[in-house]
């Protein structure tokens, strides 16, 4: 099959093996989608690698959701790097962003994020959010991902990230649950393992997709599935917004106008600006505010 390393940019692409009809392959590249998400952050360049990465998991999780709604992921630490988090929609629209303080270039990821938790949350449009927590457990992003899988999901999942501040790409290997499993499938399960963790960083961010997959496991009988596009996307607005500044409080939300005549709400996201003014505060802090097309 003719390859074209080019294609699979700004996508999640799944792969099916004829060998293990249980097990499920998946990579993830982003590129022009990252530069267009982080580019205008200002991150310094071990905190937009981690965003990158970040983005890249959250894409392989949203590829899997089978409900409209979103998948985020969330890390708060207590280290130079005190947030990050990164959100990809059933519609393929991802998002990352961080908080961070003064940090050295050479810091490794425990150093930059310190003591804390990574959250996992599966958001669906209509029902029940779905949310993982397990503390920061691990050298690297992955690994601390590869905790969470392993203490809070049912399925036997592994995830492979690489990002640097032009592209990210991940790999995600995941048995789907059997009641039993076939000795080939057994075989194959561990052979894919082995194979996976041979992956380096450069190949994960300048190959994932079928370059990657027919590396990593040119054995085996591997077909890919059509690419699914990703994209950088933003779902702030100015009513969610307000909904933020309400959260305050009303004495909050008061005192914050007392001292000035307009207040703003930056989108770390998307670096969207949105203003409230004196004449604001009233639809502020009502119980029910009308829509959002009824302000100025
Ligand atoms: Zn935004």
């Amino acid at each position: 099959m003719p390859i074209d390393p080019i294609a699979d940019q700004n996508c999640v692409r799944r792969f099916l093996l004829d060998e293990a009809d249980d097990a499920r392959v998946a990579t993830v590249r982003l590129t022009q989608a990252l530069s267009a998400m982080l580019d205008h952050q200002a991150m310094p360049t071990p905190v937009f690698s981690l965003c990158g990465e970040l983005a890249a998991a959250a894409c392989l999780l949203a590829d899997m959701l089978k409900f409209k709604g979103e998948m985020i992921i969330q890390l708060k630490g207590d280290g130079p790097v005190s947030l990050l988090v990164a959100d990809c929609n059933s519609e393929g629209q991802v998002r990352a962003t961080a908080q961070w303080s003064t940090l050295d270039d050479s810091l490794s990821f425990q150093d930059l994020v310190g003591a804390g938790y990574l959250a996992v949350t599966a958001d669906p449009e209509h029902g029940e959010r779905y949310q993982g927590i397990v503390p920061l457990d691990g050298s690297s992003l992955a690994d601390c991902l590869n905790h969470y899988f392993a203490s809070s999901e049912q399925l036997d999942t592994r995830i492979y990230l690489a990002a640097d501040t032009q592209q990210a790409g991940g790999l995600l290997l995941q048995r789907l649950p059997r009641e039993a499993h076939s000795n080939r499938q057994e075989d194959t399960w561990d052979t894919l393992h082995i194979l996976a963790d041979t992956v380096g960083p450069d190949e994960l961010k300048t190959l994932a997709g079928p370059p990657l997959a027919y590396r990593l496991f040119h054995g085996q009988t591997i077909r890919r599935l059509d690419p699914w596009p990703v994209q950088f996307g933003c779902s702030c607005s100015r009513d969610r917004s307000a909904r933020a500044l309400r959260s305050l409080g009303k004495s909050d939300v008061e005192s914050l106008f007392a001292s000035q005549s307009t207040v703003t709400v930056d989108c770390h996201f998307c670096g969207q600006v949105y203003q409230y003014d004196q004449a604001d505060i009233e639809w502020l802090l009502s119980d029910q505010p009308p829509g959002p097309d009824t302000l100025q």
